[in-house]
């Protein structure tokens, strides 16, 4: 019997057995594909923080950024730049290799072609079952770190994300393209945002996230770069996936815990997983570590982990989602005089100078913009349902 089994060896999963096998249990990743790393709808950005708390290797970063440029539905741009690198492009496919070596190095083992398809809790232990060459395999505990979409919560009686938006993308030529460049309007990404990621000097990756129809705006979006002669055209592949936006509102079971995008843990604002993830793969791991001593993997001993990651994290989600439902409500015009009064107010100025205001944690930038007067006069006087910035 292992102590625990993961399922998922996506960066979460990774991460979790890792620090499990480096506390010195038995972990074991089951992933249902021949390998780790192929995940391709991605673009892999994460902000230096995490880079620096998580010990990313320089051989996985593809780029570092300072800077981007946002565009309004009209065109307007506004360029955001910072003295110091904010965030790295990774190689995804690189950095989850490199993810799952480390937990390899650290003892975890991992077993490929292992689609799990039920769990089932035992007095004893747990018993999950596999497709393919998987079979059956029992351990004192479960991590599920399958990402979105994962039928295995519901199958535990844990539900799925409620609001989950598209994402689509394709690696595309772009000679000399070395910003990053990120475009709203509702012809574009209704209620969204697109974007162009340089990755090396010839190459990016172009992307959005949608309501509806990614396929059709992708498409629409890499036509009119490629008639700006921003991107070369050509046989663009796009891959698909979707990205969680709310929470489980229970992430832990009997002798089981929900970590990544299969628990929602993500940036409702941008759409970002990674470092959310991680940091709640290490809460996953150390509640485990203490329950797994104890030999208590009660749910009521297990809920340390809901309760520590919603204490992190639980504030921005909640602010960043509401952020996210706001902003699909605007018009073009009023993203466009948003622009305008960010521009003549200095707004962006100031929140660039401000030290609260990071890649990662976006409640403080949320609140200081919405509670900037000419910015709630363009939002139609919408009120904060959240007390003050001091608050937070
Ligand atoms: C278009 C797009 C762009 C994005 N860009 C960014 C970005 O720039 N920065 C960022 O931080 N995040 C980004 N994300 C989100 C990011 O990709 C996810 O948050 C991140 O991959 C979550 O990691 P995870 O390990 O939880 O899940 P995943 O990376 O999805 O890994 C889950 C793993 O579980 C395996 N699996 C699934 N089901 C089973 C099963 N039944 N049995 C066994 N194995 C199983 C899968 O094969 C996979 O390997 C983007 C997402 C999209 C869609």
């Amino acid at each position: 019997m292992y102590d625990v089994i993961v399922v998922g060896g996506g960066p979460v999963g990774s991460r979790t057995a890792y620090v499990l096998a480096r506390q010195g249990w038995g972990a074991i990743v089951l992933e249902k594909k021949g390998v780790v790393g192929d995940k391709l709808c991605c673009t892999g950005i994460i902000g230096q923080e995490c880079v620096h708390n998580f010990d990313i290797d320089e051989s996985v970063i593809l780029r570092k950024v300072k800077s981007a440029r946002l565009f309004s539905p009209a065109g307007k741009m506004l360029y955001i730049k910072r003295s110091e690198y904010q965030a790295s492009v990774l190689d995804r496919a690189a950095f989850d290799l490199a993810m799952a070596r480390r937990a390899q190095n650290a003892g975890a083992q991992y077993r490929f072609d292992s689609a799990v398809h039920d769990i089932r809790v035992t007095k004893e232990g747990v018993e999950v079952y596999c497709e393919g060459r998987g079979g059956s395999l029992s351990a004192r505990a479960v991590v599920i770190a399958s990402g979105y979409g994962t039928r295995l919560t519901e199958r535990i009686g844990l539900g799925r994300a409620a609001d989950f938006i598209a994402g689509a993308q394709a690696e595309v030529v772009a000679k000399g393209q070395d910003e990053i460049e990120v475009y709203l309007g509702q012809e574009i990404a209704p209620g969204c945002f697109g974007w162009l990621v340089p990755t090396t000097a010839e190459n990016a990756r172009v992307g959005l996230l949608s309501r509806r129809a990614p396929e059709t705006y992708l498409k629409r979006l890499l036509e009119s770069l490629a008639a700006e002669g921003k991107i070369m055209p050509g046989e663009w592949k796009p891959s698909y996936s979707a990205i969680p936006l709310r929470p489980l509102r229970k992430t832990c079971g009997e002798r089981i815990l929900v970590v990544g995008d299969a628990a929602g843990q993500v940036k409702p604002t941008s759409g970002g997983g990674i470092y959310y993830g991680m940091l709640c793969a290490d809460i996953a791991a150390n509640t485990l570590n203490t329950a797994l001593h104890r030999d208590d993997l009660s749910v009521k001993n297990l809920s340390r982990y809901d309760r520590e990651w919603r204490r992190k994290l639980g504030r921005e989600i909640m602010i960043g989602y509401w952020a996210r439902k706001l902003f699909e409500r605007l018009s073009d015009q009023q993203v466009d005089r948003l622009f305008d009064v960010v521009k003549s107010n200095h707004i962006d100025e100031a929140l660039l100078e401000d030290k609260d205001v990071s890649f990662d944690w976006h409640s403080r930038a949320i609140v200081k913009l919405v509670g900037r007067t000419a910015v709630a006069r363009v939002l139609g006087g919408i009120r904060l349902p959240f007390r003050g910035s001091n608050d937070i």
